[in-house]
């Protein structure tokens, strides 16, 4: 017992200050990519998970970053310095069409940069009636729809000492009937359909629906035998956490916005 004591005394406190104090990911943690205007750009076939696009007719660019898994693949061989991996991880919105980012080359013009979006302006999908009722307060369930527990791990470490989100007043609850919103993980497949709709409508309202991690935001298995696609295929999503997985503190940024606490930022794909 005493020495478990001087253990604790000496590891001291591990919990992070996140989102009251930015957290740095680590040195090798691959962020969203950033492209630079002028260089060679790496063609949309080399994603492997169609997460660039170019428009046929007017040549515009696009990065999707609800289906990016920010594997790297568009900074390697001759796209390096062209393109580098950010270490943003505050990526998540409330809008899919947020996530879709035009990348700039020389020829199209490069907007200002806007810190956040007015909250008031963007608050279509989280009524204020969301922030009102659960702003201080809130109980999630958990469901995974399919996927390959990378998601469900980062979300479990939600409640280890490091991360703690019950000091932010969240906690996960195990019955949808005492929840006051859904995080769904995974495509949704087929067979959790069903599922995924009645845990929904079992929540009482108001309620929040934020889909975490690739599977869930941007659909990358696509609609097939197996799969529905994304989220939003069977319910309006509330926000969408991109990652492949998103690591805990991108998932409670996502959270904290859903929630009104923090204010989306406009993404911008510049370097
Ligand atoms: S980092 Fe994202 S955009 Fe680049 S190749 Fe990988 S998935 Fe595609």
């Amino acid at each position: 017992m005493l020495r478990i004591l001087i253990n604790a005394l000496r590891t001291g406190v591990v919990t992070t200050r996140y989102p009251d104090e930015p957290s740095l990911p680590p040195e090798n943690f691959r962020g969203q990519p950033i492209f630079s205007t002028g260089k060679n750009l790496p063609p949309p076939e080399v994603c492997p998970v169609d997460a660039l696009s170019q428009h046929s007719a007017t040549g515009v660019r696009q990065l999707d970053l609800a289906r990016c898994v920010f594997c790297g693949r568009c900074a390697e061989d001759q796209w390096v310095g062209a393109v580098t991996m950010g270490r943003d991880f505050e990526l998540a919105a409330r809008r899919r069409s947020d996530l879709r980012i035009e990348i700039m080359t020389d020829d199209t013009r490069i907007p200002e940069l806007q810190p956040a979006l007015n909250p008031e302006a963007d608050m279509d999908q989280v009524s204020s009636e969301i922030r009102r009722v659960l702003g201080r307060s809130l109980h999630l369930r958990h469901l995974d729809a399919g996927s390959c527990n990378a998601c469900d791990w980062e979300l479990t470490a939600l409640l280890n000492p490091v991360y703690d989100i019950r000091r932010l007043g969240i906690d996960f609850v195990a019955s949808p009937r005492h929840a006051d919103g859904v995080v769904i993980t995974g495509p949704i497949t087929r067979n959790l359909e069903t599922a995924v709709r009645r845990t929904i409508e079992a929540i009482p309202d108001p309620r929040i629906v934020i889909a975490v991690g690739a599977c869930a935001t941007g659909g990358i298995f696509g609609e097939g035998y197996a799969n529905l696609g994304g989220v939003d295929q069977v319910h309006p999503v509330d926000v969408y956490i991109p990652g492949c997985p998103p690591r805990p503190e991108a998932i409670i940024y996502g959270i904290m916005v859903a929630l009104g606490r923090l204010d989306a930022r406009q993404l911008s794909n510049q370097g």
